[in-house]
């Protein structure tokens, strides 16, 4: 399988708009690696795109995306489709405002999402029940499974009530990748199809120190209750006997640098931190 990992960054971006910590300055003046955009990538042996944040058509066009032929997304969250507006930019055709058919992507989406996902809206209604009208998209639901070519695809639902996430297992000749970038927490570690993963790709989760103002978290903050630690991560990462591991939805209050996540790599060679633009091949 071949991945890029169009945006590593989480859900503020780096530099964060207007921020002048040193993190944000440097990314500023450096641009990529330093710099991050929102959370998505891209699997090229189906041309599929996982989640749209607000940078996605920048990102498409800056990592040479030639075709997106289907969308998925984890989870509702605003930094992962915001950008859903994208499929009308691929697909609109100027002359009559429907899509070209042969540019509609299709989305697909599990059971449990859709209709959640028809609550993103503007002021003319449903986006999604829009963009299928226009013809941009197909939806495409399915239940826990699918196959696109020689790729299959497992949907593992990670329940917190309406606010539901999804943790997608991606295998194809005998090769297993897990993508699980926000909101993974309880972990579904008992199911089969996240074990041993050729590749981990996950959210390093709570840094507990260095944190941007100083700050600690206390022991009943909100973000303890959807957000594992790094250690707790790495810990997870292990039991599942992941290859690899790769940590994207780098967040910019966690206060680090890509010097900083480099620095954090040379002590473990399994674990590496995700750049804007990365490419990585499971083979
Ligand atoms: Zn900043
Ligand atoms: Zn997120």
């Amino acid at each position: 399988m071949r991945w890029t990992i169009l945006g590593s960054g989480g859900c503020a971006v780096i530099p964060k708009p207007l921020c002048r910590c040193r993190v944000c300055r440097e990314a500023r003046e450096k641009g990529i690696p330093y710099s991050r955009s929102g959370p998505s990538a891209f699997l090229h042996d189906i041309n599929l795109l996982i989640d749209t944040p607000a940078e996605i058509v920048d990102l498409l066009n800056r990592w040479h995306v030639g075709r997106v032929d289907y969308l998925v997304l984890t989870h509702l969250d605003p930094d992962h489709v915001e950008g859903l507006r994208v499929v009308e930019q691929i697909a609109l055709d100027f002359r009559n405002w429907r899509g070209y058919p042969k540019k509609a992507i299709s989305l697909i989406i599990p059971e449990q999402l859709k209709e959640a996902s028809r609550q993103i809206r503007s002021c003319h209604g449903s986006l999604i029940d829009f963009y299928q009208e226009s013809g941009f998209v197909r939806i495409q639901a399915f239940h826990d499974r699918l196959s696109l070519g020689e790729v299959r695809i497992t949907a593992i639902p990670v329940g917190r009530g309406d606010l539901m996430s999804f943790v997608y297992a991606f295998e194809k000749s005998g090769r297993r990748v897990v993508y699980a970038p926000c909101d993974i927490k309880p972990f579904p570690e008992h199911r089969d199809e996240v074990q041993r993963p050729d590749l981990l790709i996950i959210q390093p989760g709570r840094f507990e120190d260095g944190l941007k103002h100083r700050f600690k978290y206390p022991r009943n903050h909100p973000s303890r209750t959807t957000l594992y630690s790094f250690n707790e991560t790495v810990d997870l990462s292990k039991r599942l006997q992941a290859k690899r591991t790769l940590f994207v939805h780098l967040e910019e209050y966690w206060n680090r640098t890509y010097d900083d996540y480099r620095a954090l790599e040379s002590r473990n060679p399994s674990m590496c931190f995700a750049l804007d633009g990365m490419r990585v091949i499971v083979k």
